[in-house]
């Protein structure tokens, strides 16, 4: 009886471990689109991962010393880039996954980059302003020989924002005697940021909304939301989507969900949530993030953490329409379940690559010394980003296959091509 429990726990964490399952469906792209196997022997891992222990003198005068990461998937295409993750569940395997998923990202919106990805294993909630200071400066110096400008450009992601990326551009900058404002993306605007950064990723996947809302033939205006998830990405969707005109009927957090079929009140939802992006807390009559998932609606965004839709929900999920602004919400048994039952998927390598495409423009402008306005910047990534999902969606329909995989096989495709012809592969 025991054993038989671990083997169901076992292959339960297998299906739920985010580099297993991107491996998985980046081989069947490769082999879809005809290359050899030693292309799948190149990609299924990162090129580099360096592993950093960072000592941090506490408020109390204890030290401790946490441990980084950071990632580089592959750089034939260009310099790495990918966010920085301050969190507890950080472990290898997952930044090794967030490094390819951001190589596919890349692809899919075409830019000159491969993908990167760093974290490090900490609690930032329980940390003070001056804990957080130390501790990413602390990491800048313990990854500065393989980062820069023209080598791997980081960026923020889960519970890092433009503050920690000011200390860490001030960090690289006093290492490199320069000003370096091109070593990292998500900076302040005074720092050179670019307008439009910080709402990037909800921009993104707005702009995929619409265009599945159109495939689907559903309007927005008045079409049902329901987002999981009230931090950079759900809470900037969840307004945009409300002044869409659509009804937002539920968000959630860490703590729970709030639900109200008439519609949320976004603005105030916004006003009361914490920098975390916590706001259940402030509420007595919550849902689970299990019933969340199942509410009555029309569009679904898992915008938190990774494996949220699983075999066991797929079956349940009532949407017409499922966004990813998350990384690895949705496992591959469900995407399965949901393509089979006519949901259309717009997979997270497509439709959260709104915040990388934004970074580049950041970096691009750091590059010039030129800035644009907020229109322009949002002019340039509705362009790409609508091309990119007609992309994919036009390769799934033409090869028959599901979103997710056809969003890989053009994700792949660029970094398999400049691996070739450079002579690696
Ligand atoms: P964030 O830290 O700003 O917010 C995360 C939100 O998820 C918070 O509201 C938090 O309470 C909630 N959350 C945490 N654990 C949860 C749980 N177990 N159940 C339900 N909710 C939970 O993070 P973010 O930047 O908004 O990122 C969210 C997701 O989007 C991540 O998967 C991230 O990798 C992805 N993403 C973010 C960006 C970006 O630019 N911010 C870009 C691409 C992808």
């Amino acid at each position: 009886m025991v054993a038989e429990k671990g083997t169901d726990h076992d292959s339960q964490q297998e299906k739920n471990d985010v580099l297993k399952s991107t491996q998985t469906v980046i081989h069947k792209a490769l082999d879809k689109l005809g290359y050899p196997e030693e292309v799948y022997e190149l990609l299924k891992e990162p090129l580099r991962l360096l592993t950093v222990k960072i000592p941090v003198r506490m408020d109390d005068g204890a030290v401790r010393i946490f441990t980084g990461y950071r990632a580089q998937h592959n750089d034939a295409v260009g310099p790495t880039k990918g966010g920085i993750r301050f969190h507890p569940n950080v472990t290898e395997r997952e930044v090794k996954a967030l490094s390819i998923w951001m190589s596919l990202k890349c692809g899919i919106v075409d830019l000159p980059y491969g993908g990167g990805k760093g974290g490090i294993v900490c609690d930032p909630r329980n940390m003070s302003f001056r804990e957080l200071e130390k501790l990413s400066r602390g990491y800048v110096r313990a990854i500065s020989q393989i980062v820069g400008p023209t080598k791997d450009i980081p960026a923020p992601d889960v519970f890092t924002n433009s503050q920690i990326m000011a200390w860490m551009m001030d960090e690289y900058s006093r290492l490199d005697s320069s000003n370096s404002p091109g070593f990292i993306t998500g900076k302040p605007l005074v720092l050179g940021g670019s307008h439009g950064r910080e709402s990037a990723t909800a921009k993104g996947v707005t702009i995929c909304i619409n265009e599945a809302a159109k495939k689907k033939g559903i309007s927005v205006k008045g079409a049902r939301v329901v987002v999981q998830g009230f931090g950079n990405a759900g809470s900037f969707l969840a307004k945009f989507m409300h002044d869409a005109g659509a009804v937002v009927v539920g968000i959630s957090d860490a703590y729970g969900g709030l639900y109200d079929p008439k519609g949320l009140d976004i603005d105030y939802l916004l006003d009361r949530r914490d920098s975390f992006g916590t706001v259940t807390k402030l509420f007595k009559n919550t849902i689970t993030n299990k019933e969340l998932l199942e509410l009555e609606c029309d569009i679904l965004v898992p915008a938190a953490i990774e494996n949220q839709i699983t075999e066991e929900n797929a079956h349940n999920i009532k949407a017409k329409i499922v966004v990813e602004a998350a990384n690895g919400p949705t496992t591959i048994e469900a995407t399965q379940i949901l393509t089979e039952r006519g949901i259309l998927l717009v997979p997270d390598v497509l439709a959260s690559s709104g915040g990388v495409t934004v970074s580049y423009f950041e970096w691009v402008q750091n590059n010039q010394g030129y800035y644009w306005s907020e229109e322009e910047v949002e002019e340039k990534l509705e362009k790409i980003l609508v091309k990119s999902f007609n992309n994919v969606y036009e390769l799934a329909h033409s090869r028959r296959v599901d979103m997710r995989l056809a969003a890989y096989m053009v994700g792949v495709r660029k970094m398999a091509e400049a691996s070739r012809f450079r002579g690696w592969v």
